[in-house]
C-alpha cells in the first residue's frame, strides 16, 4: 500500500520544543517514570493558576460565548488592548487589533498576509522557533541575524542592516527575548525601527514576554519608538497572565495609514476564513488588562520566578562545565557548555541522555536556529528546590558526557 504524500513543504519545518525528545518523553512516561518537564514555559504545568478574576470572568459570560464572534475579536477585548498601547504611546486603535488563538496562530496569520515564495524575513537567531518555522511555511526565507553570548545575547545593528536585500519583507523583534531573557535597550530598539523604515520592512514585534522582567530591567515596547513604520505587536494572555490554555493572543497593527492599508485587509480576509478565535476566553482579556497582575510580585526577590531564577544562577555557577548569561526577562535560562572543558560537546545527545539517564526534559540549543551546538534551554517555572536537583543532575550527565 503506498503511503500518503505529505507537502514537501514540510521537510525544511521543524518545532523541537515539541520535536522528537519530547516524544520520547512522552513513551517513558507511557512506561510509568516520571519525567521532570523543563521543555515548555506552561506555568499552568508546576502548579501556578490563573488569577480567579479572569476564571471568574469566563464562568460568568459563558453564556455569552455561544456564538462567533466578529473575525477579529470581540470588541471589549480589542478596546481594552488598544487602550493599553496607547498608555505605552503607540497609535493603537481596536478596528487594528486582532485575537487569535494565541500570538501562535496570529505569527501564521502574520507571515501568511506577507510573504511571497523567496521573500525574506530577518528573524534572530537563537529565535523563539515558530518564527523561523512560520516563515519557510508560507514559502519565505528566514535569514538569522545573531544575538551570541559574547553580546550579551543583543543583536548588532550593523549585522541586521548588512543582511537586508530587495526581497527582505520584515525584521522580527523578540523582545524580551526567548530563549535568551535579552531585554533591549533602546539604542539598539532604534536603530532597528532605522533600518525597517530605510528599506520598507514591516517590524513583527513579539512582546509576549512584556511584564516578565527582573532586577529592575526597563521593557520598551516598539511601536511607540516607530508610529510611521508599519508595525505587528504581539501579546496575550499565556505568559504574563499564566493562562497558556485559554489560547488567547493580540496582534496590533500600527503605522502610517496609507501603508498599512493593505496588510489590514489580508489580515483580517485570513482572520475570517478560521471564522474567530474561540470566544469564551476572549472574556479574559479585559479583566487581564485592567486589574490587578501578579507577575510583578514573582519576579521580585522572594517571589517564585526570582528564586527559581536564583537557583539556577547558583547551579551555573557551580558547575565545571557552564557558562550563562544571566536572563533579565522571560521565563527561561539559556546556559551554554564551555567548549574548552568539554570539546566536541553535542546539545541533543546530552539532552537525550539527560531524558534517559536523569528523567529531565529540555531543549537543545540548535532547536532555536544557532549553529552553536552547545546550549541548552530550560523553564525557570518549577520550585527553586527542584530545579537545585535539576542542575545537580544536569551537573551529573555533563560529567558523564566529559568521560566519553
Ligand atoms: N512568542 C514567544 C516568544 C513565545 O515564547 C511563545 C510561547 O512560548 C509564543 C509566541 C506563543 O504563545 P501563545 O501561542 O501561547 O500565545
Amino acid at each position: 500500500m503506498q503511503t500518503v504524500a505529505v507537502s514537501a513543504r514540510l521537510d525544511q519545518v521543524r518545532y523541537d520544543i515539541r520535536g522528537p525528545l519530547s516524544r520520547r518523553a512522552h513513551e517513558l512516561e507511557a512506561e510509568g517514570r516520571r519525567i521532570l518537564r523543563l521543555n515548555i514555559g506552561n506555568p499552568g504545568l508546576f502548579g501556578f493558576r490563573v488569577p480567579q478574576h479572569l476564571r471568574d470572568a469566563i464562568s460568568e459570560k459563558l453564556p455569552q460565548s455561544e456564538a462567533y464572534c466578529h473575525q477579529q475579536g470581540l470588541l471589549e477585548a480589542r478596546e481594552a488592548i488598544a487602550a493599553q498601547h496607547r498608555r505605552h504611546g503607540a497609535a493603537a486603535a481596536a478596528e487594528r487589533v486582532f485575537l487569535g488563538n494565541g500570538v501562535s496562530e496570529l505569527i501564521g496569520l502574520s507571515l501568511s498576509a506577507l510573504l511571497d515564495p523567496g521573500d525574506e524575513v530577518l528573524v534572530p537567531a537563537p529565535d523563539y522557533p515558530l518564527w523561523t518555522a512560520a516563515t519557510r511555511l508560507n514559502g519565505g526565507v528566514p535569514v538569522h541575524y545573531q544575538c551570541p553570548p559574547e553580546r550579551d545575547h543583543l543583536p548588532d545593528p550593523d549585522e541586521i542592516a548588512a543582511l537586508v536585500t530587495p526581497r527582505t519583507k520584515a525584521l522580527v523583534v523578540i523582545n524580551p527575548n526567548n530563549p535568551t531573557g535579552a531585554v533591549y535597550p533602546r539604542a539598539v530598539l532604534d536603530a532597528m525601527v532605522a533600518i525597517a523604515e530605510r528599506h520598507g520592512l514591516v517590524l513583527l514585534c513579539d512582546e509576549i514576554y512584556d511584564s516578565v522582567l527582573y532586577d529592575g530591567a526597563k521593557f520598551e515596547p516598539l511601536a511607540p519608538l516607530a508610529l510611521d513604520v508599519p508595525c505587528i505587536s504581539y501579546g496575550g494572555l499565556s505568559k504574563v497572565h499564566l493562562a497558556c490554555g485559554y489560547r488567547v493572543g493580540w496582534a496590533s497593527v500600527t503605522g502610517a495609514e496609507r501603508r498599512i492599508r493593505p496588510l489590514l485587509h489580508a489580515l483580517d480576509l485570513l482572520a475570517s476564513l478560521r471564522l474567530c478565535s474561540n470566544v469564551t476566553a476572549q472574556w479574559a482579556i479585559k479583566p487581564a488588562l485592567e486589574g490587578p497582575n501578579e507577575i510583578g510580585k514573582l519576579t521580585q526577590p522572594g517571589g517564585r520566578l526570582y528564586e527559581a531564577r536564583a537557583a539556577i544562577r547558583n547551579g551555573v555557577a557551580r558547575s565545571q562545565f557552564l557558562t550563562m548569561v544571566t536572563p533579565q526577562a522571560a521565563l527561561y535560562a539559556f546556559p551554554g557548555v564551555d567548549p574548552e572543558r568539554l570539546p566536541g560537546f553535542d546539545d541533543e545527545t546530552f539532552a537525550l541522555g539527560l531524558l534517559e539517564n536523569e528523567n529531565i526534559i529540555l531543549v537543545p540549543g540548535s532547536s532555536f536556529n544557532i549553529a552553536a551546538r552547545n546550549h541548552f534551554r530550560l523553564t525557570m517555572l518549577p520550585e527553586p528546590a527542584v530545579l537545585d536537583e535539576a542542575l545537580a543532575a544536569i551537573e551529573r550527565e555533563l560529567a558523564r558526557t566529559a568521560e566519553k
